[in-house]
């Protein structure tokens, strides 16, 4: 059985969200690195599989945690809102705030020591501010979960280096220093 046999499967707390997704995207690996990433929302390929970042965003990321020596399956992979906003929009505020519970939940059954938050959504979400990608790449400082603060490094989404690909040393960067926090 899975360690979170209580993800959620049949949320409707965002009726739009409820319309554009095909299913809930829970959340996978152990996390037995003590490792957490955190993107934004599923896109298509996730919304069809069911797994956060398996189109090519989780082909960046696979690469990358292979080669700074981690599987994919050492690391707690997940979003910040679960199911995939229409036309691959933004998550709103709101949806980020009625996913959230479950996102407090998460962490306290995988109790990372180290977040990583992949993009500017996702990292603004979890620091509660709105974060400018060019003065906190790298740092972050700490992130509330209820009653747990986790440490967090602000990264780019992996998609940013699809885009710009001059943006991946700096995101090869960003991972590395998450993983040297874990030590
Ligand atoms: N982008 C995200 O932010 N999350 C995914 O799961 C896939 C793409």
């Amino acid at each position: 059985m899975s360690p979170w046999a209580s993800a959620p499967q049949d949320c409707r707390r965002c009726p739009p969200l409820v319309e554009s997704r095909t299913r809930v995207v829970n959340g996978e690996g152990s996390c037995s690195s003590g490792l957490m990433l955190l993107g934004e929302a599923p896109g298509r390929r996730e919304d069809e599989r069911g797994e956060p970042f398996v189109g090519r965003s989780g082909e960046v990321l696979d690469e990358a945690l292979t080669g700074l020596g981690l599987d994919r399956d050492d690391v707690r992979i997940s979003n910040v809102v679960r199911c995939r906003p229409p036309g691959n929009r933004d998550p709103l505020k709101s949806e980020v705030g009625n996913c959230r519970s479950y996102l407090v939940e998460e962490v306290s059954v995988f109790e990372p020591g180290v977040v990583c938050a992949l993009g500017r959504v996702a990292s603004s979400a979890l620091l509660g501010r709105a974060v400018s990608m060019g003065e906190a790449l790298g740092r972050g400082g700490g992130a509330s979960f209820g009653e747990l603060r986790v440490p967090l490094v602000v990264n780019y989404h992996p998609a940013a280096t699809l885009y710009d690909p001059s943006k991946r040393v700096g995101f090869d960067d960003a991972l590395e220093t998450a993983i040297e926090l874990l030590d």
